[in-house]
């Protein structure tokens, strides 16, 4: 065991300082708990700070006929009806008063004419509902949680500190342990609750607008803590990926930009999408968006690099597209030497976002553990099969929220604070340490190696399109690499050794992976983001479970969890949706709205 650890006490542990984790520790912090927030970058660096086109509610600030219900039934009906329901429903009402919250913070929105918060169109949003900066809305979000944050007594930040392991105590997660980036100091952080809003995980495929954070770490240390992942095997590709500069591939090139008027053209000049979708057009949602440019690829309607035009030159001023897409303007200046407001840009699918999560309670965001909460990307079942955009940052507010408070409640039920064994934490620390034992000579592995093969293995065989042929191979794949990471080792020591780092992000990825591709295969049909070639079509029975994987004697199974049908009151607002129509209702639901709507358009 270690010479010493540097040791830490808190009511309550919120892992991350994204959306999630900030929204979270304010709200623990408010009732009354001391919150420590942990974060593997800087403060205001997280991955949050990327988000770019707006944050979901139904304000109706421009489309009058919008509502919460209007943005119930679009975010149901975009998550294929495999969405917890109840966490749809406490969403899409809540978040307007998150949205009112921020702006009481501080939180400088876009306006109208009139001095009302602005939004903007989006795929499968019945009405203009995104409010917005720019396209810095992450920034604007950040910037307003944190200094709400650090001006909240009892919060207290430990930035540049990656955690590794939950701790328990008996059934209950009663802390965590890690090391500091810098130092490469070991510690142990006890807390009476933990809040996992460590953010998604992008990093295991080749191709992904995600930050150098998302590496599903906090899914992974859930899982060995024994939680359930759900719906793993939803992994949303966006359409709109940078495809050229090699350099500049998978950065993300925001939907605003379809939203303000942008349109996707094939190497013939088609607006392909018309074929595809011709209600929603290009603001399909982003499932059929990635596999219409996808197909025009494969049928040899592709851009030069593989992908399609988009084209917003041709749609609105330069000046409107300054101001409203100065990001993106900078981007495509800077990485590809392209004018937007002159040229198309060239785009293509690039992996973005996961629906799935650690399982959690709907009202408290509480995870299967005891003692665990999980809130924002790092949580499933608000988005089902397929995240509509803006809902992310929405879901973080209402969602971090509610974590917070539910694990300040819980800590504040505690007596004492739990003990942490000695052992738990001579593994932990054994387990951290293991990359750096200069032992193994030739036979050691190198852990950007086994990286790069996952995002092959992923990329290639897990990916856009999907068969059971091609998901053994991943998980082939998967076990191969799984045995030699075992074998990871660095060179150097402990402070600021990016290779150690790796060797932690790469187990978690791969244990991510596992999940993804596990549940993957046990999804026999297409729904959402999962298309599996081998099952094009939907199936009944599995339109009525959500997927989960858990740990069970030490290996990782894959089981059935019935979802919760919307009750009779509640299957009606779905009407309301302007993409709403009856013939895609399944069964269960059929006959219980009514065929026409008066309020749907
Ligand atoms: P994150 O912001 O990812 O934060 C995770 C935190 O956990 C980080 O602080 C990280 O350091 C910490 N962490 C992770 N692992 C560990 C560990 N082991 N130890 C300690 N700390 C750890 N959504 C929208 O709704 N609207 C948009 O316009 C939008 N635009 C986007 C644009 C881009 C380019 C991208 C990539 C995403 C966009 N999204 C958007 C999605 C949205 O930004 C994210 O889903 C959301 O910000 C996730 O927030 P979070 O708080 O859950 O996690």
């Amino acid at each position: 065991m270690s010479e010493s650890y540097q040791t830490r006490e808190c009511d309550v542990l919120v892992v991350g300082a994204g959306g999630a984790g900030l929204r979270a520790a304010i709200a623990a912090a408010e009732a009354g708990c001391s919150t420590l927030v942990v974060s593997k970058s800087l403060l205001g660096k997280a991955h949050t700070v990327m988000a770019e086109g707006g944050i979901a509610a139904g304000l109706a600030n421009l489309d009058t006929p919008d509502s919460w219900e209007v943005h119930f039934a679009d975010t149901m009906l975009g998550g294929q009806l495999i969405n917890n329901w109840r966490m749809v429903d406490l969403y899409s009402r809540e978040v307007i008063d998150r949205v009112y919250e921020l702006e009481r913070w501080g939180g400088l929105f876009d306006r109208t004419d009139d001095g009302l918060i602005m939004q903007r169109a989006f795929g499968a949003h019945s009405w203009k509902r995104l409010c917005h900066v720019g396209d810095r809305t992450g920034l604007e979000l950040i910037r307003t949680l944190q200094d709400k944050m650090v001006h909240t007594a009892g919060t207290d930040v430990l930035m540049e500190c990656t955690l590794t392991r939950l701790l328990t105590h008996g059934d209950r997660v009663c802390g965590a342990f890690g090391y500091l980036r810098n130092t490469g100091e070991l510690i142990v952080i006890r807390a009476g609750a933990v809040v996992m809003a460590s953010g998604g995980w992008g990093r295991m495929f080749r191709y992904t607008s995600n930050s150098w954070e998302g590496t599903g770490d906090g899914a992974a240390m859930a899982f060995e803590a024994g939680a359930e992942l759900q719906d793993m095997e939803f992994v949303q590709f966006h359409p709109t990926g940078m495809i050229w500069p090699p350099g500049a591939r998978g950065i993300l090139v925001t939907e605003a930009v379809r939203g303000e008027g942008g349109i996707l053209r094939n190497s013939e000049g088609e607006r392909f999408m018309e074929r595809y979708d011709p209600v929603k057009k290009d603001l399909s949602s982003r499932d059929v968006v990635a596999r219409s440019i996808y197909k025009e690829v494969v049928a040899g309607r592709g851009s030069p690099h593989g992908g399609a035009f988009l084209d917003i030159a041709s749609r609105r001023s330069a000046a409107d597209i300054r101001k409203r897409l100065p990001s993106m303007c900078d981007q495509f200046e800077a990485l590809a030497g392209v004018d937007i407001s002159k040229e198309p840009m060239e785009v293509g699918p690039t992996i973005h976002y996961t629906m799935g999560g650690i399982r959690v309670d709907a009202e408290t965001a509480a995870s299967t553990v005891p003692g665990l909460y999980a809130a924002g990307e790092a949580a499933a079942g608000l988005h089902g099969a397929n995240r509509l955009g803006g809902n992310s940052l929405g879901d973080i507010l209402v969602f971090g929220r509610r974590a917070g408070e539910a694990a300040a409640s819980s800590a504040k039920g505690l007596g004492a604070r739990p003990a942490v064994s000695k052992k738990q934490l001579a593994d932990a620390e054994a387990a951290v340490l293991l990359p750096l034992a200069h032992d193994l000579g030739e036979k050691a592995e190198n852990s950007y190696v086994i990286h790069r093969a996952l995002q092959e293995a992923m990329q290639d065989d897990a990916g856009i399109g999907r068969s059971e042929e091609s998901l053994n191979r991943a998980l082939t794949a998967i076990g191969e690499l799984t045995e030699r990471s075992k074998r990871m080792r660095v060179g150097g020591g402990r402070v600021l050794n990016p290779g150690w780092h790796t060797c932690r992000d790469v187990l978690s990825m791969l244990t991510v992976s596992e999940a993804i591709v596990r549940c993957a295969i046990a999804r026999r049909e297409s729904r959402g983001s999962q298309w599996r070639f081998d099952f094009p079509d939907k199936d009944a029975h599995l339109g009525r479970i959500n997927l989960v994987a858990r740990k069970r004697r030490g290996a990782m199974v894959v089981e059935e969890r019935a979802n919760e049908p919307m009750p009779d009151d509640v299957v009606t607002r779905l009407a309301r949706s302007r993409f709403f129509d009856p013939a895609t209702l399944p069964l269960h639901y059929a006959g219980k709205v009514p065929a026409q709507s008066p309020e749907a358009h």
